[in-house]
C-alpha cells in the first residue's frame, strides 16, 4: 500500500493543542504524547510503500532463467530506490490465497501457475483488484494451455510466432502520457529479445490499451525463424484489470538499455497504485 506523506513533526497540530488544553496536561504528559506521535510518524515513514512478489522457475530455457535472475537483481535495486518490499520465489505453491492476501503486485518472470489450484488463486486475486506484471514467456498461451480465463485476462492475444535468434528491434511508444511510458522517447532501439507475434493481436480488444509496439520497419526479422509481417503490440494493459504485459524477457541483454528499464520500473510502480487500474 502507498503511505501518505507524513506531516511535518515540528508543526503545531491543532488536535494535539486542543487535547492539551482540554486535559490541562502536565509538561511530562505533553512530552510523552509528543514522543509517541513522533515514533508513530517515524514508523509510518519506514513502512514499505507496497509488497511485490516475483515468481520464477530456474529450470527450463536458459535464456528465460538468465532474464529472471537479472530481473530479480534489477527489482531488488529498484525496491531500495523506491522504498517497496520485493521478494522472489521459485515455489509456485506460494501462489495461494493466504500469501496473495499480503501482496500488492505479483510478477511472473518466466513461467505460469503449475496447478489448477494456483490458477484459481490467481484468478480470484486478479478479479478482486490484485496487480500483475507478466513478462515474455509468462504470457504464452495457445490451444495447448487450455486456460480460457487467462486468454480473456491477457486481452485475447494468442501466441502465433517468434523470431530466431533473438535480435534488437526498433519500438514505437504508442502512448507517451501514461505512467508506464512517461520517461520514454517516441521510438527507441530495444536490446536483443525473442519477439512474439500474437494472433489475434491484443490491439483488437476494445479493453486493451497498447503502450508500446514493434515497428513494422523491423520486418523481416530473424534468420532461422523470420517474422515477416503482423501487428505486434509488445507492452499492453487490459484495462479491466490491474495488469501489465511486457514481451521483453529473453536472454541476458534485456536490462542493458536504460530507456527500456523505465518500463519495468515505472510499470511496477504504476501497478502498485490501487487507485489507478
Ligand atoms: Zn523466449
Amino acid at each position: 500500500m502507498k503511505t501518505k506523506p507524513a506531516s511535518s513533526p515540528g508543526a503545531p497540530c491543532p488536535a494535539f493543542e486542543t487535547w492539551v488544553h482540554a486535559h490541562r496536561a502536565s509538561f511530562a504528559q505533553r512530552a510523552t504524547l509528543l514522543l509517541l506521535l513522533l515514533f508513530s510518524l517515524a514508523a509510518q515513514a519506514q513502512q514499505p510503500a507496497f509488497h511485490a512478489l516475483a515468481f520464477w522457475t530456474s529450470g527450463g530455457e536458459t535464456d528465460h532463467s538468465d532474464f529472471a535472475r537479472q530481473a530479480i537483481s534489477f527489482y531488488t535495486e529498484a525496491a531500495a530506490r523506491d522504498h517497496f518490499d520485493f521478494r522472489a520465489t521459485t515455489d509456485w505453491k506460494e501462489l495461494n490465497p493466504e500469501t496473495l492476501a499480503h501482496i500488492d503486485v505479483v510478477l511472473w518472470l518466466n513461467d505460469q501457475p503449475h496447478t489448477d489450484a494456483q490458477r484459481t488463486a490467481f484468478e480470484n486475486y486478479m478479479n478482486h483488484g490484485g496487480g500483475w506484471l507478466g513478462s515474455h514467456v509468462s504470457g504464452y498461451n495457445d490451444s495447448s494451455t487450455k486456460w480460457h480465463w487467462f486468454v480473456e485476462f491477457f486481452g485475447g492475444a494468442v501466441f502465433n510466432a517468434n523470431n530466431w535468434p533473438p535480435l534488437p528491434a526498433q519500438l514505437i511508444v504508442d502512448v507517451r502520457n501514461h505512467p508506464v511510458t512517461h520517461r520514454l522517447p517516441a521510438t527507441f532501439l530495444a536490446p536483443s529479445n525473442e519477439w512474439y507475434v500474437w494472433k489475434p493481436s491484443a490491439r483488437a480488444n476494445a479493453n486493451v490499451k497498447v503502450l508500446v509496439s514493434f515497428d513494422p520497419a523491423n520486418y523481416p526479422l530473424g534468420f532461422k525463424d523470420r517474422l515477416l509481417s503482423g501487428d505486434m503490440p509488445v507492452v499492453w494493459t487490459n484495462t479491466k484489470y490491474r495488469m501489465l504485459y511486457v514481451n521483453m524477457g529473453h536472454g541476458d541483454k534485456i536490462f542493458t538499455n536504460e530507456t527500456q528499464n523505465h518500463i519495468f520500473e515505472d510499470g511496477l510502480l504504476w501497478l502498485s497504485d490501487r487507485k489507478t487500474p
